[in-house]
């Protein structure tokens, strides 16, 4: 989904991050509240303020967004489910979480928690206002408050529409969650929710645009486009997750792998191992005893003259959480592992004993074939 990111700085232990693509955005915001909200509010500031009042209001959304998305991850955490940090792109923020919320309950509280946040914040802008009126601030500083109270206004309110993967859809998929006990079939009726009205907003987008709003136009037509595919996309990912639920890893595994000794040299194992087998990993084995593994990435790194004199065994790495997995592990749990670490192969280790290798492609066609036979 994203581009390039940067890490900009760490909130309650999350990292927060832009995509290049917010920079668009905050060009888009300054120039249209700059150029035109701002001189329609206030026409007898100068041009120059209305600029810095944009900049200013652009700089405030993006405060906004991230603490929207902070109270989503803070919850989120409670519930104990691991996130990844938070990151703002073209079309405003996610907050990303590595895994579904465990209940209806936890789903419902992560999915409120950030309208509410918005609501809060608007409602501070409102009665900073209210009283900066008092006091006879400067039009310029009312201006971007009262900006940012209705920017956080239409927050609330977009969010809160029930069309998933939006936070609206995520509470009335709790609630539906918890009626039938479904996740799939909620989740199924609430991103047929979010096409419907991702197709709406596409088409309010080309009402616009046809009626002289280009700029408005194109931007509801973009939105509804993304959320078009994140709603489809929501859907993917959670029949992938239901077609491997309660499958184990031993199911899929390879038993009698193809292994290697740590004493053959790196040009033997590259010659007779990666370039017959076509495998990045294999397993090391001495005798009986599981050693750990060597990998492509690692061979990759070394050059070409060492390959004689150095060993298999030089190269190999201890096994570990991230290279290795228990055969009754849920295979769901492989493909997450695989995800993160970037394998496509994981050693299946039983008692410190080597039973088997799992392998990313076997995962992928096994989905395949059930998602074709099952799905109606
Ligand atoms: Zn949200």
């Amino acid at each position: 989904m994203f581009g390039r990111r940067f890490e900009l700085f760490t909130l309650f232990g999350f990292k927060v991050r832009i995509d290049t693509s917010w920079i668009f955005l905050a060009i888009l915001v300054t120039w249209t509240i700059g150029t035109g909200l701002f001189p329609a509010w206030y026409p007898d500031l100068s041009p120059v303020t209305h600029w810095i009042m944009g900049a200013a209001g652009a700089i405030g959304l993006f405060a906004s967004i991230v603490l929207h998305e902070l109270a989503h991850s803070i919850i989120a955490r409670q519930h104990g489910v691991m996130m990844r940090g938070i990151t703002l792109f073209i079309f405003g923020g996610v907050a990303e979480m590595t895994d579904e919320p465990p209940s209806p309950k936890a789903e419902f509280q992560v999915a409120i928690a950030g309208p509410v946040a918005s609501l809060l914040v608007a409602l501070t802008c409102l009665t900073l206002g209210a009283a900066g009126t008092i006091v006879r601030w400067p039009d310029a500083i009312g201006g971007v408050v009262k900006y940012l109270a209705v920017i956080n206004g239409i927050l609330v309110v977009f969010n809160l529409v029930p069309a998933f993967p939006l936070d609206g859809g995520r509470v009335l998929r709790s609630i539906l969650w918890n009626w039938k006990n479904n996740l799939s079939w909620a989740t199924y009726v609430t991103s047929r929710i979010g096409v419907g009205f991702s197709f709406l907003l596409i088409g309010l987008g080309v009402l616009n645009a046809v009626t002289g709003n280009l700029v408005g136009g194109i931007w509801y037509f973009l939105i509804g486009m993304f959320l078009r595919g994140a709603a489809n996309m929501s859907y993917q990912q959670l029949l992938v997750r239901r077609s491997l639920e309660g499958e184990t890893v031993r199911r899929f595994m390879h038993v009698n792998p193809i292994t290697v000794t740590p004493d053959i040299p790196i040009s033997t194992l590259v010659e007779e191992y990666v370039y017959k087998y076509h495998f990045k990993m294999f397993p090391v084995v001495d005798g009986e005893r599981l050693i750990g593994c060597v990998r492509t990435r690692e061979i990759k790194d070394l050059s070409r003259e060492t390959w004689m004199q150095k060993t298999v065994r030089d190269l190999t790495i201890e096994c570990s959480d991230e290279n290795s997995i228990h055969p009754d592990t849920d295979a769901i749990a492989a493909l997450s592992k695989m995800n993160q670490s970037g394998t496509s192969r994981l050693m299946v280790v039983e008692n410190g004993r080597l039973v088997g290798v799992i392998t990313l492609k076997d995962l992928l066609r096994f989905l395949s074939l059930r998602v074709e036979l099952e799905q109606p």
